[in-house]
């Protein structure tokens, strides 16, 4: 099973990785944790070209190329191997970010994004997306609190609204790939819908 973790900034996902898989420890579930950008020493050196602050503006198709490119390398070194050896792979973002920070955020053409999409990954898909959903003001707050910064942080509110609608139209189009999560929630209950989610994955 492929299943990726998706949402905005501030949303929780490093803490509900973690309850994901807890969960699949204790079921002696196979797996492997990936994120992107990255999950392979190439894709991570691609990551942090991404993320760094740097004086010179970042080309968006730049920006999107790069993404791609590390996902290439990561699947064809990472996630194929695990999915063939019948390992889980549970992935800190995916495509979907593309769609919603390249595509909503800086948005360009979703059709170039499909093409990619299309050359890099063929039929590879999640099996399931998990989308923490939640407003950008809540989740910038609370991603302030933490102290993450990179080159995305210094985007305006209007970018994280546009990044969160392209994550919401994609789950909206395709609700049986999609589990939305109202991450505003108590993270007990967050958790609960997570554990419903996983749970529903196990079944033959
Ligand atoms: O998942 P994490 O929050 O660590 O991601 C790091 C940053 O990379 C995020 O702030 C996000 O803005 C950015 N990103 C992006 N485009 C992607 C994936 C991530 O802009 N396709």
């Amino acid at each position: 099973k492929f299943i990726t973790l998706e949402g905005g900034e501030g949303v929780g996902k490093s803490t509900n990785l973690q309850f994901i898989t807890g969960w699949l420890r204790d079921r002696d579930i196979a797996f492997i944790q990936t994120r992107e950008p990255g999950g392979t020493p190439l894709a991570e050196e691609l990551r942090e070209l991404l993320l760094c602050n740097r004086d010179e503006a970042v080309d968006p198709t730049a920006e999107l190329l790069m993404v791609f490119a590390a996902r290439a390398q990561h699947i064809a070194r990472v996630i194929e191997p695990a999915l063939a050896r019948g390992d889980w792979v549970i992935c800190d973002r995916f495509t979907d970010a593309t769609y919603a920070y390249q595509g909503g955020g800086r948005q360009l053409d979703r059709t170039l994004i499909a093409q990619l999409e299309q050359t890099v990954q063929g039929d590879l898909r999640p099996d399931r997306v998990l989308l923490l959903d939640l407003d950008p003001q809540t989740g910038l707050a609370r991603a302030a609190d933490i102290g993450a910064a990179d080159r995305f942080e210094n985007e305006q509110l209007a970018f994280f609204l546009r990044v969160r609608a392209a994550y919401r139209e994609r789950a909206e189009a395709a609700p049986e790939s999609y589990a939305v999560i109202d991450a505003s929630q108590p993270l007990e209950q967050v958790q609960r819908q997570l554990q419903t989610e996983l749970e529903r994955l196990v079944l033959p």
